[in-house]
């Protein structure tokens, strides 16, 4: 049985006091959840330190928005990973398609990122998604197999423990235009299946995969209860405390 994972994208929003209060908030209910669930937050890189000590001991995750591929050096205005570990993250959000889509980061990018981040001991939420245009082309699980094929080529068995696959169809993302339960389970079952093709049943049974894309406390029930969907990656709903607390108290159904 898959542990239902809830994460919250804060994206460019919220200053320091403004991310503190929502942890605090959010963890004085972390008990009622942390037990059964993964709960995860990815707040801005200024409030990354403030927020990891809000939260130490409760169990929920902390996640960067984005690393770089390097350990170091003259990058002007980047991050690396293992500064992002130091700062108490244990995830980062690799290919979201904010990034993919305004800065041009390519599945060759990507890859290497996401070796970056395993190597500084973080986990990987990769996230993967077509465009409208190629949906309507019927292109939708090629554009995701290819993703999954040269985002994670660094992918053996043994990093199961340390990935999370997140489907946010490019044209649900802050759009309001949520895929509708079965369009997501459809691509969820095929992203398993893949998973199974390259490597093994254990690895595909296992493997958590989020939806993400206009996610809301009126379509978190009825998306999680597919088969396939483990989880949510959640982005303008997750800014509001109480929105994320409706969200993460839903029940997956045995
Ligand atoms: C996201 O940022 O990953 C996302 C899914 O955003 P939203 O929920 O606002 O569509």
């Amino acid at each position: 049985m898959r542990r239902p994972f809830i994460a919250g994208n804060w994206k460019m929003h919220k200053t320091i006091a403004e991310a503190v209060d929502f942890s605090q908030k959010l963890c004085k209910q972390a008990q009622q959840f942390t037990g059964g669930k993964d709960i995860l937050i990815a707040p801005p890189f200024t409030a990354l330190s403030s927020v990891a000590k809000v939260i130490e001991g409760t169990g929920i995750h902390l996640a960067a928005q984005n690393t770089h591929e390097s350990p170091q050096g003259a990058f002007t205005g980047e991050v690396s990973s293992s500064m992002a570990a130091e700062a108490g993250c244990d995830y980062v959000l690799i290919g979201h398609s904010e990034r993919r889509h305004l800065y041009g980061e390519t599945d060759d990018l990507l890859a290497r990122k996401v070796e970056a981040a395993w190597k500084s001991g973080l986990k990987v939420i990769f996230c993967i998604g077509e465009t409208l245009d190629e949906r309507e082309q019927g292109k939708t699980f090629a554009v995701v197999e290819k993703q999954i094929k040269e985002g994670l080529k660094a992918f053996k068995e043994d990093d199961i423990e340390r990935l999370v696959i997140a489907y946010e169809p490019v044209w649900a993302i802050g759009t309001g235009k949520t895929a509708t339960p079965e369009q997501a389970e459809e691509v969820h079952a095929l992203i398993r299946g893949l998973q199974k093709k390259l490597h093994g049943a254990a690895a595909a049974d296992s493997l958590i995969i989020l939806y993400g894309g206009s996610v809301k406390p009126d379509n978190m029930t009825e998306l999680m209860a597919k088969e396939n969907v483990d989880g949510a990656l959640i982005g303008g709903a997750s800014l509001d405390v109480e929105s994320f607390l409706q969200m993460i108290m839903f029940d997956k159904p045995e």
